[in-house]
């Protein structure tokens, strides 16, 4: 170990040494770590010129700002990486920290393989000189910033912006070409003048400039030009003002003041593809839709004859010039006068709405409007003189051209029918309107009195001021015609009870054949059947054909009359329902539909039945739901020659759904129409499609669902497939329960 006494005379000078010499502030510190090596006799030292990382002994080093010390290093020392000193063999360590004003550059940490060495004094010391050492260190680091500060500014100091190198009172020392173009100096001339003698500029506004603030001033030689100024500072006493010429931009300000002004323009923009990049703020007003709504949009989009105009307006030359009409969307046509100026990247346009037009069309669509009217309307003026009415009015008071400019009260039928119009339009004038007045007029021509029910409205101009009223009239129904009225609804009603019940006889009636029909078609079916028995002895090939052709064809017939029966009864809109909980799992279960699914297998068809887990129990007819179910899959079976028959329950919203699906024949849209009507069967071609039954299956199905509150349609790909689909609420709406304590009108017999 080196003399202690000796060491910090020849530190010092070192210090100095390395302080004058360095290039870095890196170099700085190694150095000083070296010069520490040596003179102490430290073993190791590692120069760290980054902010530690969280948790070191660096960065507790640099937080403090004083040195640490750790004179007996070990495996329980405070931070790790002096652990692994201590593993490393060092005995004892020092980590100086490196900064200046507050401002850390690193730390300096020193290691020895001895005991002890780092003592109070010493610890001391080192930290005066390494601060001295910093200090330096920081000077060579400000240094190295202006350098490659003053680097990056000589090559941006010849951008096109005008740039100026100005002292802190706002002398000009340097001046780049752009700005020696700009304010027509060379740099000689500008370097004599400062930032006052070119622009108009006070000196407080200089002082603000150069605290950071920009400055907007006019030229000093060209007054209509406006800058603005920004400036960095680059040291203590240098500044650097970049110049922007903001004049254009001005300018483009009062212009667009003036567009977004304007009381007979909009002018909007266009890219090249003729969507709307900028309009005018006074489109909102002009042309009753927001800027918003259209920037971005196409513009043609909007004008009447779209495709003409573009065309037009794409083989002008420079620019077009038209009457078009525009409709922006919001249903108000407006015809406008419109030019288009192509300039490059870019059209505008301008719109000078033609309000002659546009009002006179407005006038149009409401004297169209009232003459179309059902009311009688009387325009008059604020005196009450007659100016226009409509045709209703024409009619109901014989109203001719000899009456307008008469006055409205002269058609009143008494005076007291005259006061009450006059304090009527009075109110009117002060609320704008008034209804429910009631007044006698007069029909003109055979001076017959007409009661009214009216309602009067004040018109008034833009400043809102009455110009006149509009008087509605509507007549009061006589007590003669209120009697004719009244003889009219009950000729009605008696009408309909009539009809009603000739439909109620009629189903009756068909209900009552139907029913007549039953015994001897079973007969038919017996008999038949019977024979087929051989019973009656054996029967020839012929014969047994013969027989089995009656029985099949009473028992299609069996199948017809007791379908029609039940088409009465369903639609004459009483019939019991027996409201039970119904178990999807039960339906599966029943004979009916275990048939089908084995006819479907006998068919050589997949049936799949798949009930969603969330499906609930629900209240209905079970048996009418295998009515229903059983219409779709046989139908489905009929339709379909391969693939598959899918039946599938689930839950939506308060209903529970059921589609089935085949893979079958499909129907066409056309018929998808008609498929529910009663007796509809659809032809195909001109054949009947083999399998069809009655055409009253559907119809059945879907009074069935009907009845439960439910609905059913279809959806189906011609030559795929369909899908029949019902939804039954999962618990009846009232309407189900009145019904269920209906006893049926038509009485079955048995
Ligand atoms: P039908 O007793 O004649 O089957 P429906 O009312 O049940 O009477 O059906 C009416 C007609 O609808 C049938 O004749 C048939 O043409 C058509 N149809 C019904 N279901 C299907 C289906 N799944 N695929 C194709 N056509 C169907």
């Amino acid at each position: 170990m080196a003399s202690q006494d000796a060491a910090p005379d020849k530190l010092l000078l070192g210090a100095m040494g390395i302080a004058k010499e360095a290039q870095t502030p890196k170099d700085v510190m190694s150095r000083f770590g070296e010069l520490l090596k040596s003179t102490y006799g430290i073993d190791q030292v590692i120069v760290k010129d980054k902010q530690g990382q969280l948790g070191t002994v660096d960065e507790f080093t640099i937080n403090t700002g004083k040195p640490y010390v750790d004179n007996s290093l070990s495996s329980y020392s405070t931070f790790s990486e002096l652990i692994r000193y201590y593993n490393e063999g060092f005995k004892c360590c020092m980590v100086l920290p490196i900064a200046k004003e507050g401002k850390s550059f690193g730390t300096v940490t020193l290691l020895s393989r001895n005991d002890q060495i780092f003592t109070q004094g010493l610890a001391e010391m080192l930290w005066v000189v390494s601060g001295l050492v910093s200090g330096e260190a920081s000077v060579k680091f400000e240094k190295d910033k202006s350098l490659s500060l003053a680097r990056y500014f000589d090559a941006s100091f010849n951008s096109v912006l005008p740039q100026l190198l100005v002292e802190q009172k706002g002398a000009i020392v340097k001046a780049n070409k752009s700005a020696m173009n700009q304010f027509d100096r060379n740099q000689k001339e500008l370097a004599n003048e400062s930032l006052a003698d070119v622009f108009d500029i006070s000196s407080e506004e200089i002082s603000r400039l150069m605290g950071g603030m920009p400055v907007s001033a006019y030229g000093r030689e060209s007054r209509d030009r406006m800058f603005e100024l920004t400036s960095n500072r680059i040291n203590d006493s240098l500044f650097h003002v970049l110049v922007r010429d903001v004049s254009p931009i001005r300018e483009a300000k009062a212009k667009t003041f003036l567009m977004d002004n304007s009381d007979v323009e909009v002018f909007i923009a266009l890219d090249l593809n003729g969507r709307i990049t900028w309009a005018s703020e006074n489109m909102e007003r002009m042309l009753k839709v927001s800027k918003d709504v259209v920037i971005g949009k196409s513009f043609f989009d909007f004008v009447e004859n779209q495709h003409a105009v573009r065309e037009q307006v794409g083989s002008s030359k420079g620019t077009y010039s038209g009457h078009v009409s525009f409709n922006f969307g919001n249903d108000i046509e407006i015809g406008a006068k419109l030019t288009v100026l192509k300039g490059d990247g870019l059209m505008s346009c301008i719109i000078s709405t033609d309000y002659d037009r546009f009002i006179k069309s407005l006038e149009k669509n409401f004297d169209d409007l009232v003459s179309l009217s059902n009311e009688s309307i009387i325009r008059v003026d604020k005196s009450g003189y007659i100016l226009s009415f409509n045709k209703s009015a024409e009619r109901l008071f014989r109203l001719g051209k000899d009456n307008v400019g008469t006055q409205i009260y002269a058609m009143c039928a008494e005076k007291e029918s005259q006061d009450r119009l006059t304090s009527s339009m009075a109110i009117a004038r002060s609320n704008g309107f008034i209804s429910d007045v009631f007044v006698n007029m007069l029909d003109l021509s055979g001076s017959q009195s007409i009661p009214c029910q009216q309602t009067i409205k004040a018109i008034t101009d833009e400043k809102d001021a009455v110009v006149g009223y509009l008087v509605v009239s509507r007549e009061l129904l006589t007590k003669r015609e209120l009697e004719q009225a009244r003889e009219d609804r009950n000729r009605l009603a008696r009408d309909v009870e009539k009809l009603k019940t000739e439909s109620e006889l009629k189903s009756q009636f068909i209900y009552n054949i139907s029913h007549d029909l039953k015994t001897p078609i079973t007969n038919i079916m017996g008999f038949s059947k019977l024979m087929l028995t051989d019973d009656f002895g054996p029967l020839t090939k012929e014969q047994r054909d013969n027989i089995s052709i009656i029985y099949d064809e009473s028992e299609r017939f069996m199948q017809l009359v007791k379908q029609i029966l039940d088409v009465a009864k369903l639609s004459s809109g009483i019939v019991k329902m027996d409201l039970q909980t119904v178990k999807f799992k039960d339906i599966e279960e029943n004979p009916s539909i275990k048939s089908l699914a084995e006819a479907c297998a006998n068919k050589g068809l997949e049936f799949r039945w798949i009930v969603d887990q969330e499906v609930p129990d629900i209240t209905a007819d079970p048996n009418r739901l295998i009515q229903v179910f059983s219409n779709l899959i046989s139908n489905a079976i009929k339709f379909t020659e391969k693939g598959s028959i899918t039946v599938k329950v689930y839950r939506k919203g308060r209903s529970v759904r059921v589609d089935v699906t085949d893979t079958g024949i499909g129907i066409s849209k056309e018929d998808r129409t008609k498929i529910f009507k009663k007796f509809y069967q659809l032809k195909r071609g001109l054949v009947q499609q083999k399998g069809a039954g009655t055409g009253l299956g559907l119809s059945i199905a879907k009074e069935v669902v009907n009845l439960h509150s439910g609905s059913m349609s279809l959806v189906s790909d011609v030559g795929k497939g369909s899908t029949f689909w019902f939804t039954i609420p999962i618990t009846p709406k009232m309407k189900k329960k009145t019904m269920q304590y209906n006893r049926s009108e038509i009485q079955e017999q048995h």
